[in-house]
């Protein structure tokens, strides 16, 4: 008889975005006149820069013809896009990769969630708490875990509180784990570690022979000069460090799909005869046996983003978004709501009044101003008593939004 990997019963349903759904839908009913506003999306709402659509259109054109049509391509990405990307957002900061450390792919949401796959079963899992879900999902699913608890967290994990009081820059662990999730600029919270403070991840990871799975999927919005954009910007990274990238967010790529990540050759852990093997050999194994590769269309859209015309447009795109998140933060300090988040992400994190619980807020956003907004419990029990916002709306819903924030009782 076929049994099933029983780790999967001990994942909650995917309640949080489900039930949104639910009580907006209800809402609806009973209101049907209702003019709701969406700032709990984090799909991007804006074109594709109209570079990407260009090389894309021609893409395209190539595919018609025999002699420049595609098929199957390098699984780890063709070089005219990995060339761009090493040149761009690496070797112009004085890092350099080999080809082969870098692994183009449908989009980080894949990568930080296949990358457990080359890591013990056994090994420990440290994670950021609220944090984008994937990373601990996953480990679930790999059974490199326990049991939900009561509290809202899993056996075998350990947590870092990332909130108000530390100013979401978790403190180290008490415990040596083998595997760290760092996602910065972080996804819910909005905000972002230090040069400082990941100086101090880094070389707290060497001294407790830890990988930190680095996701800078929101780099692009990286405002501040403190806040690096790669975590190879900190001597020793290299040795330690997995970092995951995406177009998603940077370029308008959420349904276009493409992303990268890079495994530099001297990040490596111990095999069972006690020898140091490359990850970076495992990953390569990983992704050639069960990845075929990023359509070539879906390349060349990418890599149009590093020619001259390509960084003004993705720059005008993440401005735009950095616009709106600067207009929901001000609005909502001048509303006499606590804010967190918004200047290097796209992402704005707000105490709820009053301590009240986050579906609580929710309810009464929904229900006095007809707003929608992601209860911040839904990422970790850190985040219960807050709130997120997405700067991913338009202008005129993102100003009409903070018009009626100003209206809000609590
Ligand atoms: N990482 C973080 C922190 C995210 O918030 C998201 C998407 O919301 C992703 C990764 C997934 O990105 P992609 O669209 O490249 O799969």
């Amino acid at each position: 008889m076929a049994t099933i990997n029983d780790n999967y019963l001990k994942l909650p349903g995917s309640y949080l975005f489900a039930e949104i759904g639910r009580r907006v839908a209800a809402y609806k009913e009973a209101h049907p006149e209702a003019d709701i506003i969406r700032l709990g999306i984090g799909d991007v709402t804006q074109p594709l820069p109209a570079v990407c659509i260009e090389a894309m259109h021609k893409a395209v054109d190539e595919m018609a013809h025999k002699e420049t049509f595609r098929g199957y391509g390098p699984e780890q990405g063709y070089e005219f896009l990995t060339k761009a990307i090493l040149k761009n957002n690496y070797e112009s900061k004085g890092i350099h990769f080999g080809t082969d450390e870098i692994f183009v792919s449908d989009g980080s949401k894949s990568d930080t969630g296949n990358i457990q796959e080359i890591f013990g079963s056994a090994d420990k899992v440290a994670i950021t708490d609220p944090v984008y879900p994937v990373y601990l999902d996953t480990n679930v699913m790999a059974g490199r875990t326990g049991s939900l608890k009561e509290d809202g967290h899993f056996e075998g994990v350990t947590y870092l509180p990332c909130t108000a009081e530390n100013n979401f820059a978790p403190d180290l662990p008490k415990e040596r784990v083998d595997m760290l999730y760092l996602c910065c600029p972080n996804n819910p919270t909005g905000t972002t570690l230090s040069r400082e403070e990941l100086t101090k991840w880094v070389n707290w990871a060497k001294e407790n022979d830890t990988v930190i799975l680095f996701d800078a999927a929101y780099a692009a919005y990286i405002t501040e000069p403190d806040v690096p954009t790669t975590i190879y910007e900190i001597p020793g990274a290299k040795d330690v460090a997995i970092e995951f990238r995406s177009f998603s967010k940077t370029a308008g790529f959420t349904g276009t799909r493409c992303g990268y990540t890079i495994v530099p050759h001297t990040v490596t852990g111990k095999a069972a005869d006690g020898s140091r093997v490359e990850y970076n050999k495992l990953w390569n194994r990983r992704h050639t046996t069960k990845f075929n590769g990023t359509a070539y269309i879906v390349q060349r859209g990418a890599a149009a983003i590093y020619t001259e015309e390509g960084q003004k447009q993705v720059k005008e795109l993440v401005g735009y978004y950095l616009e709106n998140a600067r207009i929901i933060r001000e609005g909502l300090t001048k509303a006499g709501l606590e804010v967190y988040g918004g200047i290097n992400a796209p992402y704005i994190w707000l105490k709820t009044p009053n301590n009240m619980k986050s579906w609580d807020f929710f309810d009464l956003l929904l229900k006095q101003v007809n707003i929608v907004g992601t209860p911040g419990a839904g990422f970790g029990p850190c985040g219960e008593g807050y709130f997120r916002l997405t700067s991913f709306g338009n202008r005129e819903d993102t100003l009409r939004a903070v018009e009626r924030f100003q209206q809000l009782k609590f």
